[in-house]
């Protein structure tokens, strides 16, 4: 199974892309897509069906193949380029979307704003056991009453003495259920009665925290996703992440983990492609095999194509944030490109294995249902088409 879909992907690479990469680069992706032969495929339809997976254990895989915080430098992480997280994100998705938003959320929503803007002792009191999978984090920012806008946020922390007492609550949070600590954006009230979001890094095992699984989910079934509630959590002054004032804090966080996801989503592409194109080869209709049909091969080129257009725009970006010349504009257009061009392919694939495509014996309709989530979370598809529009024109029509 393994080297069928290794004989795909390269079946895929028309323009021979695999050849610019480095052999570190090749060597990272390996590794990912060994652990995900070994580790994910032969178990997470279950799970996906099931609507639970062993999050903790992987998390552990995870870490010893180096893949959490792996774009960090330094407290036990690897300090690989941005490309080579990229293309670790996309093995991870070609798996299910699930594991990549584990290791997307570990790596660049939890780690990444404790590198960032973390103390020192922070640093060294939680990065390394992250790095290894020992500590597993989740990001709270989105809450039931604002997403898209998260200035909108009610969750409050207040100054009480040598403390802060944090309340209100946080929804849809990837890890909530499963995390020992919670990186948290609250709006702090000075005693001048001014507001600032700041970030708080929470132990969830703190009296009035509590997390409850979001249920019933059709998309990315194979995640924990929790809602968060702080019922007058005290914490101490250690908690407060000293370098990030203001809504900035956690939106450098997401450009991290948008970087990952616009190459994981391709992953998911990828994995549809292969599957369909082994499909077409051996199903036969009207007495040929269905890939000899113009219709078809149209279908194929056609996703091939965009898929191909939107794997080099991810390198294209990946490179950027490794030369240090990227910015927020080109992640957007990155996030946006490859998450539509992938569930695009993921409904066209569904369509090439006509009944057999919405069986959980095939991966396709498991991806395609994942990336609605992708295309939602990270900034909406639309959140997205604002940003380019505001640099296209210099208007906001953010509202
Ligand atoms: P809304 O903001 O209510 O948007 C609804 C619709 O309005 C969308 O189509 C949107 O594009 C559109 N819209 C919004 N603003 C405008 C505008 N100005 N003009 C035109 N249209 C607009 N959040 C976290 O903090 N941490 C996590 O770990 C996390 N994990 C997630 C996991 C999953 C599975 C999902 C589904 C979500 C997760 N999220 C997480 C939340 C996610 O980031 C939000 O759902 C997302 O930001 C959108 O917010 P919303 O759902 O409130 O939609």
């Amino acid at each position: 199974m393994a080297e069928q879909s290794s004989a795909a992907s390269a079946r895929l690479d028309l323009l021979n892309i695999d050849q610019t990469l480095t052999d570190d680069e090749r060597a990272i992706r390996d590794a990912t897509r060994q652990l995900m032969d070994k580790a994910v495929r032969p178990h997470v339809a279950d799970w996906y069906e099931a609507g639970a997976l062993p999050a903790r254990e992987l998390a552990l895989q995870c870490g010893e193949t180096g893949l959490l915080g792996m774009h960090l430098e330094g407290y036990g992480c690897a300090g690989t380029s941005a490309v080579a997280y990229g293309l670790a994100c996309i093995e991870l998705e070609a798996a299910d979307s699930g594991i990549r938003s584990l290791v997307s959320v570990q790596g660049s929503l939890a780690m990444f704003p404790i590198w960032k803007y973390g103390s020192e002792e922070q640093k060294q009191q939680y990065l390394p056991g992250m790095a290894s999978g020992e500590i597993v984090g989740c990001f709270g920012l989105t809450e039931s009453d604002a997403g898209s806008d998260p200035s909108s946020m009610r969750t409050r922390a207040r100054r009480d003495g040598e403390s802060f007492v944090l309340d209100g609550g946080k929804m849809w949070i990837t890890n909530g259920t499963i995390a020992d600590i919670a990186v948290v954006w609250a709006k702090l009230t000075e005693e001048d009665g001014s507001e600032q979001i700041r970030g708080f890094i929470v132990p969830t095992s703190t009296p009035g925290f509590t997390a409850r699984e979001v249920t019933h989910k059709l998309s990315l079934r194979a995640s924990a996703t929790g809602e968060l509630t702080f019922d007058s959590v005290r914490l101490g002054r250690e908690s407060l992440l000293p370098d990030a004032v203001g809504l900035k804090g956690p939106l450098s966080c997401l450009t991290q983990a948008r970087t990952g996801i616009l190459f994981g989503a391709l992953g998911a592409a990828r994995d549809c492609l292969e599957v369909a194109l082994d499909y077409v080869a051996t199903r036969t209709v009207f007495g040929s095999p269905l890939a000899s049909f113009q219709l078809t091969q149209a279908k194929l080129a056609d996703m091939t194509t965009a898929f191909t257009g939107a794997y080099l725009m991810a390198l294209h970006i990946g490179r950027a944030t490794d030369a240090g010349t990227v910015t927020p504009t080109m992640v957007s257009m990155g996030k946006l490109n490859s998450t539509r061009t992938a569930i695009e392919i993921a409904r066209t694939c569904r369509t090439l294995l006509g009944a057999n495509g919405i069986s959980g014996e095939y991966p396709i309709l498991r991806h395609a249902n994942n990336l609605e989530s992708v295309l939602t979370y990270e900034g909406t598809a639309e959140v997205h088409q604002l940003v380019l529009g505001r640099a296209l024109t210099g208007l906001s029509a953010f509202g």
